[in-house]
């Protein structure tokens, strides 16, 4: 398949399992836009590496997913620069992980703007061009975590369960007009968001580094192995495909078992 003509866009990708879906859909030759943060020069090189490599545009914007009138911009720049976005994948998220009589309200609300309302604010200025076109894939990153709960993780849970019901909304009002709509769900992927939680793990649940590794994030999964981000790009590239075409309202498991037991 290809997607030579194609503009994505993707949020939060500039690390990890949003990179990967960038690489992925522009090895297919989508033009893609990369949203992130992190250091403004190494962002460059990443997208001028895609450009280079995949032959497309490419370019990163670091918009800010907490803040609508930064996604508002970011949202026109890309228009003006790539034309209609055709791919929308929202990807960008955070994760904290305390006891909920302790969780800090800012995290709260700032893991609900990043991993649930910032999709709210791309897709309704993304669904017209679609509509027009009469062709566009929406992809919105969940997780495990939009089906099951796990203890420690109020906000991060609650967002993805939202994501999940915002995704099925959606599909449901674009559905007859060539634009579909799902959810990734990845299991335990070994990205920065995971890293950086192990800290807080250890100390919600009195375990050792080793022992949230094996206890809670491999346990969690029948496989036993980390999902790799090339795994969650390929889902990506699957669900822009003709093959895909009936495939809406949706939540794909990638998840190495986790959400069958
Ligand atoms: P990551 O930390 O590697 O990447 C997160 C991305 O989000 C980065 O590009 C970061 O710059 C961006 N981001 C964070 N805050 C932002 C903000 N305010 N504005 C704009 N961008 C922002 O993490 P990851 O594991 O690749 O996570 C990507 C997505 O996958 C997240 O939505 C996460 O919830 C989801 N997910 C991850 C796992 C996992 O095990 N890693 C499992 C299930 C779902």
């Amino acid at each position: 398949m290809s997607l030579a003509g194609k503009t994505a866009l993707v949020t939060g990708g500039t690390s990890g399992i949003g990179l990967a879906i960038a690489r992925a859909l522009a090895a297919e030759g989508a033009d893609v836009v990369i949203n992130g943060l992190g250091d403004p020069q190494e962002n460059a090189q990443i997208a001028d590496d895609i450009a280079q490599n995949c032959k497309v545009k490419s370019y990163t914007s670091p918009a800010d997913m907490c803040d609508p009138d930064a996604i508002a911009r970011m949202m026109a720049e890309a228009k003006e620069r790539l034309g209609t976005i055709d791919i929308l994948v929202n990807n960008a998220g955070i994760q904290h992980v305390s006891a909920v009589e302790e969780f800090p309200i800012e995290k709260w609300n700032q893991i609900i703007a990043i991993n649930l309302s910032s999709a709210f604010h791309t897709i309704r200025l993304a669904v017209p061009g679609m509509k027009q076109k009469g062709w566009g894939r929406i992809i919105n990153t969940a997780s495990a975590h939009s089906l099951v709960a796990s203890p420690y993780k109020a906000a991060y849970v609650a967002a993805k369960h939202g994501l999940a019901g915002l995704t099925k909304t959606v599909a449901l009002e674009t559905a007859q007009a060539g634009v579909t709509v799902n959810c990734i769900s990845p299991g335990y992927v070994w990205t920065p968001l995971v890293e950086n939680q192990i800290p807080d793990t250890m100390k919600a649940r009195g375990l050792t580094k080793e022992q949230v590794i094996e206890d809670v994030l491999l346990k969690a999964q029948p496989t036993k192995q980390f999902v790799t981000v090339d795994q969650i790009g390929a889902m990506a590239v699957f669900l822009c495909s003709d093959a895909a075409s009936q495939i809406t309202g949706a939540n794909l498991s990638v998840d190495g078992g986790w959400t069958a037991q």
